[in-house]
């Protein structure tokens, strides 16, 4: 599914910082994060990081974030090549609300709500000359799971001998599995594609799977999810070539199309605090010590990748370790563009989590991705022979000889 030599490409490091929220300013807390002006530069105590952006605070306005770090990579969907946006950080620090995954209607801000739109107005754009097919998964990774959040639980009850109607939550699916295709590509075997036509059935998606989202409560926030969401855009796209002239004979049709495919994956990753800060036991203590496996590994691959010196000694990427890991393996020194954003709270209380996310992001900076346009084999190959083809029709030219394409052929 590739052509030509990929580029080599960071990780893109973001940090976003959101403004002190009702709780922490009904507690009383005090603003531990200083943004240099002028720079992308974040301090925190006698700590100071650069990033690629930084947003919220004295920073960047945050309504530049898609713009700059997101707008380009939905650009690059359209030439055929995989991006990511990681959302990362302590529960409350504004994941959720950066990415955009808790879509209501009527609540349209953040990073997917603004990528379905620019990519809706892109497609009509094109459209001429362009035939376009959307798809559209949601999952989420809880306790080392991967749950489907298009799959409507009333489709896919048990069977009711009793013949009751009503949703029945218990999932009757066999669990979704991730595989590695021979070429190296990671996909997921059992979760649902929806075709997507229009921005209002994209859109649809997101609010179903958010609402599906689970949730559980904890100390620090109530409303947030243990689980790590990711929403994937699949774009394909034929594209209709200008006919390389070969006189009258009309070539086979495919000789003038292209096929390219992309995936877009938006994910907003669980809380990266410890466990114990939760301070909860039971149940939720379980779910805790299952987000720190994905995020845990998420943090080895990270320092495999990103550390110069291990890099070159080669040593081995974890990224088996986990489902998250394992499903992002593209996305971490492989074939995507990727952006990752730091969230993280001004708020004097979350000092040591906020350092820790700092500390995290600045090591993912040192990842190189090497993306390649998706084009598959049998374009290839035309483009292959339309180069040929052009070429050889330049050389002909150039000895003099008859331009025409009837003597080419
Ligand atoms: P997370 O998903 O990281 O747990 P949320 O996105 O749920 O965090 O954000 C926690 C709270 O902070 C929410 O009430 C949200 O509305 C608010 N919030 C987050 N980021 C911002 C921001 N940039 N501006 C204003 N409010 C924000
Ligand atoms: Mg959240």
């Amino acid at each position: 599914m590739e052509t030509g030599g990929g580029e080599d490409c960071c990780v893109k490091v973001a940090v976003h910082v959101r403004p002190l929220i009702g709780d922490e300013r009904a507690q009383g807390c005090k603003d531990c994060v200083a943004v240099v002006p002028g720079k992308p530069q974040v301090q925190i105590g006698t700590h100071s990081f650069t990033f690629d952006h930084v947003y919220g605070s004295t920073g960047s306005p945050s309504s530049a974030m898609f713009d700059e770090c997101i707008a380009p990579l939905v650009d690059g969907l359209f030439q055929g090549y995989n991006a990511t946006v990681l959302a990362y950080g302590q529960t409350g620090s504004g994941k959720t609300y950066t990415m955009g995954t808790g879509f209501k209607d009527g609540y349209q801000t953040g990073i997917i709500p603004l990528v379905m739109n620019v990519l809706f107005s892109k497609i009509e754009t094109l459209k001429d000359q362009t035939e376009f097919q959307l798809h559209v998964s949601f999952i989420e990774i809880l306790k080392e799971e991967v749950r489907d959040l298009l799959d409507p639980p009333c489709l896919n009850k048990p069977d009711t001998a009793n013949g009751h109607a009503g949703k029945v939550t218990v999932p009757g699916k066999p669990p979704i599995q991730i595989r590695e295709t021979s070429n190296g590509v990671i996909t997921l075997a059992g979760s649902t594609e929806v075709s997507v036509s229009s921005l209002k059935e994209m859109a649809a998606c997101l609010e179903q799977g958010s609402l599906s989202r689970a949730t559980g409560s904890t100390n620090m926030n109530n409303q947030s999810s243990r689980s790590h969401a990711i929403f994937t855009i699949t774009l394909e796209q034929m594209r209709k070539l200008s006919p390389v002239s070969l006189g009258d004979s009309s070539p086979n049709e495919s000789m003038n199309e292209e096929y390219l495919c992309a995936k877009l994956h938006l994910v907003d990753l669980a809380g990266s605090e410890r466990a114990k800060r939760t301070g909860s036991d039971g149940l939720r203590f379980k779910e805790g010590v299952h987000i720190n496996r994905g995020l845990l590994a998420l943090g080895n691959v990270i320092s495999a990748l990103g550390d110069d010196k291990k890099r070159k000694e080669g040593v081995h990427v974890p990224y088996r370790d986990s489902k998250l890991t394992r499903l992002l393996q593209d996305s971490l020194g492989g074939n995507s563009r990727t952006v990752m954003i730091a969230c993280i709270s001004p708020a004097d209380i979350n000092a040591e989590e906020t350092l820790n996310t700092l500390k995290y992001a600045n090591r993912a900076r040192n990842i190189q991705n090497k993306p390649v346009v998706n084009r598959d084999p049998m374009s290839t190959e035309m483009l292959k022979m339309r180069q040929q083809l052009e070429f050889l029709q330049a050389e002909l030219c150039a000895r003099g000889g008859g331009s025409s394409s009837d003597e080419v052929q």
